[in-house]
């Protein structure tokens, strides 16, 4: 483990070198938590605000300003969505509605002059919309304030997952690891916040696209013969969808090392097909499909490959290097490599709670932990 946070350091530091960047800062509305409850419990409110909130800032960090007063909305709360004693969902992380490009890219199908298009007839992330037409986009009245929707299973911290809790230690404080068993909130959210900045796909189990178009994350989706999932038809993305899609990397310039397995049980599961890394090739990522409570899964950071993916769709990511400085990445991915451990079995997830909301379908992403 020493030796593990030794190679991190070694790959943060040749990665985010990237100086006078402007972090993207986050706020926070959690207006929907009840009196007492949650984020307002009176004995662990305030620590779970305090690790959503760091997170939150950590990955503001890895993410640089495209715009004067860029910030990232984010309503959060907690509620309880059931679990056994070994298996429970731990948390909802998404968008409360996409906007769209035309055919043209224009958002919303308005012309904006002088705002940067989009990817014609594409869906994104509400945050990550903004960050690529450099400006608060005009919205229709009745559009949620919030860009990023969280929700937290209450029930971890009660009966769900047995004496599982979740951690809400922080690192500057010393705390540096979730005592065994538990699961750790400041990995977690991260994971979350990351879903709802547009590291999702629209496609569904039938091979059709949620809304009737792609997410920009889906047009880096190939298959296992390289062709581009939005280019095939909806029973060959479902096929495709249950046996291997491979992440195509553009700022990673599309070569084999920056091409990353995603996730696709054999069963497809809303939700979490498509929209995590393959746990066998990537068991430390972020971005992981689940965790498994006892202090296994701390992963603070992000790693290479998302901060790549995140490039691609069209963040401006610190150390993500622009074309002619590859070496620096390829040093980073072998760090990362080299720091892989032994694959740790089975990562089949239960089927997902989903959350309804607005006039647009609220697109979530699901983690599902396990007791050990
Ligand atoms: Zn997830």
């Amino acid at each position: 483990m020493v030796a593990r946070y030794l190679l991190s350091a070694v790959v943060g530091s040749c990665l985010l070198s990237t100086a006078h960047a402007v972090p993207i800062p986050f706020t926070f509305d959690y207006s929907g938590e009840g009196a007492n409850e949650g984020f307002n419990d009176p004995t662990l409110g305030a620590r779970r605000k305090e690790s959503l909130e760091l997170a939150a800032s950590r990955i503001g960090a890895v993410l640089e300003r495209s715009y004067a007063g860029e910030s990232i909305a984010v309503s959060a709360r907690f509620d309880p969505l059931g679990g056994t004693a070994t298996e429970a969902p731990i948390a909802l992380g998404g968008f409360p509605f996409s906007v769209p490009t035309d055919a043209a890219g224009r958002w919303l199908g308005a012309a904006l002059p002088g705002v940067p298009l989009g990817v014609p007839s594409t869906s994104y992330a509400p945050a990550l919309a903004n960050h690529v037409a450099r400006r608060d986009l005009p919205l229709p009245a009745g559009t949620p304030s919030f860009e990023v929707q969280l929700v937290f299973n209450t029930d971890i911290d009660g009966a769900a997952l047995g004496d599982s809790d979740f951690f809400y230690g922080d690192p500057r404080a010393g705390q540096g690891a979730a005592p065994a068993g538990d699961i750790d909130f400041l990995t977690l959210a991260m994971h979350e916040i990351v879903h709802g900045l547009g590291f999702f796909s629209g496609l569904a189990a039938d091979g059709s696209y949620q809304g009737g178009r792609p997410f920009i994350f889906d047009r880096f989706l190939v298959n296992g013969d390289g062709d581009p999932l939005v280019g095939l038809t909806p029973a060959q993305r479902a096929a495709a969808s249950t046996t291997e899609v491979v992440w195509n990397s553009e700022a990673g310039g599309g070569d084999e090392a920056t091409s990353y397995t995603m996730y696709t049980p054999a069963t497809f599961v809303a939700l979490s097909s498509l929209v995590h890394l393959d746990p066998q090739a990537f068991d430390d990522a972020l971005m992981s499909p689940a965790v498994e409570a006892g202090g296994v899964a701390v992963t603070r950071e992000l790693s290479v490959p998302e901060r790549v993916m995140l490039a691609d769709i069209g963040w401006t990511v610190r150390g993500v290097p622009e074309p002619g400085s590859w070496l620096l990445l390829a040093a980073g991915l072998a760090c990362w490599r080299g720091a892989r451990r032994r694959g740790q079995g089975d990562a089949s997830v239960g089927q997902p709670a989903a959350m309804a909301g607005g006039r647009s379908a609220t697109r979530v992403a699901c983690s599902n932990a396990y007791a050990s």
